[in-house]
């Protein structure tokens, strides 16, 4: 029996909570991340009614996300979160609706290139926050010229910012640099009026970044349980 449809209602028991908490009353997206998880786990938290979720690797997720189109799974929103290798733009371009781990001017560039539609490719600009040198993500003071070069592209829509905090109990630290790339979030909004997400907080961490105004949440193994192996490609 799966424990999929209880583990998503606990998830969302902790969303609410903290909502409440801080009165917050905007919606939070709740990301299902299904890397490594097979189709029929996706197909279980969709019938649960979600529809946004999230891979990581590209070989594996475009082989579930064809094979679910054509089982007439269509109105799923497929975000993009792991490490982006320049070779791989141009699947991920043509697959994908959201790419969240954009960090690098290179990436922006080819993603733009390689998308096929009329229509534009929506983008996150993922932050270093946690300023771990082997973690993805921009520095913070390479934000502005990257957000203006996403704005250059014909292709790409700029429509949020996406950032891991480092995995430590510091509880103090994880949430300033949440608050941190909050307060970027807000002043890039300004000038940016298609920036509606946050993407911030993981399974540990979800109440930190709610209180710190994330509006998307990213969990995968408190819902799918843990990852048995880790993909490479
Ligand atoms: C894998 C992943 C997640 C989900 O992690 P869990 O520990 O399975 O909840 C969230 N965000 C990113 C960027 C990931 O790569």
């Amino acid at each position: 029996m799966s424990n999929i449809p209880h583990n998503l209602k606990v998830i969302e028991d902790r969303i609410s909570k903290v909502k409440e908490q801080f009165q917050i009353n905007n919606d939070i997206c709740l990301l299902c991340v299904t890397k490594t998880k097979p189709i029929e786990d996706i197909i279980v938290a969709y019938n649960e009614g979600y529809r946004h979720f999230g891979e990581s690797y590209i070989n594996e997720a475009v082989d579930k996300i064809k094979t679910l189109k054509e089982m007439g799974y269509n109105d799923i929103i497929w975000h993009f979160i792991g490490p982006i290798q320049s070779n791989k733009t141009k699947a991920i371009a043509e697959n994908f609706d959201i790419v969240e781990s954009v960090d690098r001017e290179k990436i922006i560039k080819h993603l733009n290139d390689k998308y096929p539609h009329e229509n534009k490719l929506q983008i996150l600009l993922q932050v270093n926050i946690s300023h771990e040198e082997q973690k993805s993500g921009c520095s913070f003071d390479d934000i502005p010229k990257l957000v203006s070069l996403i704005n250059e592209q014909e292709h790409l829509k700029l429509c949020g910012l996406m950032g891991v905090a480092k995995d430590t109990d510091n509880f103090d630290e994880i949430f300033s640099s949440f608050l941190r790339l909050k307060e970027c979030f807000d002043k890039i909004k300004e000038d940016n009026k298609d920036l509606t997400i946050l993407s911030m907080g993981m399974t540990h961490d979800l109440e930190l970044a709610i209180k710190a105004g994330s509006n998307e949440v990213r969990i995968g193994s408190a819902i799918f349980g843990p990852r048995l192996y880790k993909n490479k490609d």
